[in-house]
C-alpha cells in the first residue's frame, strides 16, 4: 500500500528500572490505616488498575473503590459521588479520569508512570498523520495522551475495540489506527476493516516469546492459553482465549481447566487467584530476566505504584491532574462515544450480530 503520509517507524520507548515496594506488615498495616484516615477526610476514592501491587488493590476494594480494567475505572470514578477521585495506574487513567470528571480532584501515586504506548504517539505526530488521510475516521486506543484523544474521531479499550471497529467497518469507514500496533492487527484481522495502524507497542505485551509458550504448553497440556491482544500475532495464534484483562479474569473463573498459561502482565494474578482458587496460573515465558526481556511481564511504570507514595500525595498534596479546558472537551466527546456504544449493546439497540 503507499501511503501519502508515511506511517512512523517503530520508535523504540525505554522503560524505567523497574522497582517495586517492599513493605513488612507492620509497615503495610500502618500505611493503610493513615491512607484509609486521609482518604475519608478528603471524601477520596481509589481505583486500581489490575496491574497495580496487590497492596493498592486489596486496599482499593476495603474502601469501597474498585480494581479494574482502564473501560470500568473510568466508568466507576464517574459514577461515585466522591469529590476525589486517586487513580493508581498509569497517567492516561488519570486523565482519563479527569476528562469525564472535570469538577473532580484527581490525583496519583506517580505521575510519571507512564506508558510506552502513550509516549510512542506523541499529540502533533498523530494530528500529521490525521491530517494526511482525511478520508478515514481515527480510533485510538484509551492508552493515549488528552490531546491525542482530543484529535480522535473515537477512543476505545481492548475489551470493545473489536465491536467498535466493526460497526464503523459496516457503516463504510475506513479507519486509522493507534497506537498499538499488535491490537491493531488482531482488531483488522477480526473484522476485516481498512485499518491504517500507527507502529506502537506495549513493552509488556511485546516481550512474551511463541516458542518458549510452546514448550511451556506441551508441559501443561491441560492449560488454556490466554492472552491480551497487545501481544504479537504469533502469541495470539496460540490463545484459547484473546480478551481484556476483564475477559481473561472470567475465562480463569468459568473455563473447566485446571490450569492457565497468561499471557498478560502478572499483576492480574492478584485478582484471578481470588477468582479461581485452587487454579494453576502460569506466567507466559518472556525470555527470563535475561535475553531481550525489558519487563518480564510486568509494567515497569505500573510499578511505580505503591502505598507510600499514596499516603504521601494524600498527606502533602500535589501530583494533581490538570488538562487544558478545549483539550478535555473535545477528548470527552471521543470517550463519550465508546461509552454510549457499550451502554447501546448493553441495552441490545445496537446489534453487531456474527
Ligand atoms: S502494561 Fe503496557 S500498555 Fe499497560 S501501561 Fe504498561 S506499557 Fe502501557
Amino acid at each position: 500500500m503507499s501511503l501519502a503520509f508515511p506511517v512512523p517507524v517503530r520508535p523504540v520507548i525505554q522503560p524505567p528500572p523497574m522497582v517495586e515496594e517492599v513493605l513488612t506488615d507492620d509497615e503495610r498495616e500502618a500505611l493503610k490505616s493513615r491512607i484509609k484516615a486521609l482518604m475519608k477526610q478528603q471524601d477520596a476514592v481509589l481505583v486500581a488498575h489490575y496491574y497495580t501491587s496487590a497492596d493498592l488493590q486489596d486496599l482499593a476494594e476495603e474502601t469501597g473503590g474498585c480494581v479494574s480494567d482502564s473501560l470500568e475505572m473510568a466508568r466507576f470514578g464517574h459514577a461515585h459521588p466522591a469529590k476525589t477521585l486517586v487513580v493508581a495506574g498509569v497517567k492516561f487513567m488519570g486523565e482519563t479520569a479527569k476528562i469525564l470528571n472535570p469538577e473532580k480532584r484527581v490525583i496519583m501515586p506517580d505521575l510519571g508512570a507512564d506508558c510506552s504506548l502513550d509516549l510512542a504517539c506523541p499529540a502533533d505526530e498523530f494530528a500529521a498523520f490525521c491530517d494526511a488521510h482525511p478520508d478515514r475516521l481515527s480510533v485510538v486506543y484509551a492508552n493515549t495522551s488528552a490531546a491525542v484523544k482530543a484529535r480522535a474521531d473515537w477512543v476505545v479499550t481492548s475489551g470493545i475495540a473489536a465491536k467498535i471497529v466493526k460497526y464503523l467497518h459496516r457503516q463504510g469507514h475506513k479507519l486509522l489506527w493507534a497506537p498499538d500496533r499488535h491490537l491493531g492487527e488482531y482488531v483488522r484481522r477480526v473484522t476485516g476493516a481498512d485499518m491504517i495502524l500507527w507502529q506502537g507497542s506495549c513493552v509488556v505485551h511485546e516481550a512474551f516469546k511463541v516458542e518458549a509458550l510452546k514448550k511451556l504448553h506441551a508441559q501443561h497440556p491441560d492449560a488454556a492459553v490466554l492472552v491480551h491482544p497487545e501481544s504479537p500475532e504469533p502469541v495470539i495464534a496460540l490463545a484459547d482465549v484473546v480478551g481484556s484483562t476483564t475477559q481473561l479474569i472470567e475465562a480463569v473463573r468459568t473455563l473447566p481447566n485446571p490450569e492457565f498459561i497468561v499471557a498478560t502482565d502478572n499483576g492480574i494474578f492478584h485478582k484471578m487467584h481470588a477468582a479461581a482458587p485452587g487454579k494453576l496460573l502460569l506466567e507466559a515465558p518472556t525470555a527470563g530476566t535475561g535475553a531481550t526481556c525489558q519487563s518480564c511481564a510486568h509494567c515497569p511504570w505500573m510499578a511505580m505504584n505503591g502505598l507510600k507514595k499514596l499516603a504521601a500525595v494524600l498527606e502533602h498534596g500535589g501530583n494533581e491532574i490538570h488538562i487544558e479546558e478545549s483539550i478535555r472537551a473535545r477528548a470527552r466527546l471521543s470517550i463519550q462515544k465508546m461509552l454510549d456504544f457499550a451502554a447501546a449493546e448493553k441495552a441490545g439497540t445496537i446489534q453487531l450480530g456474527d
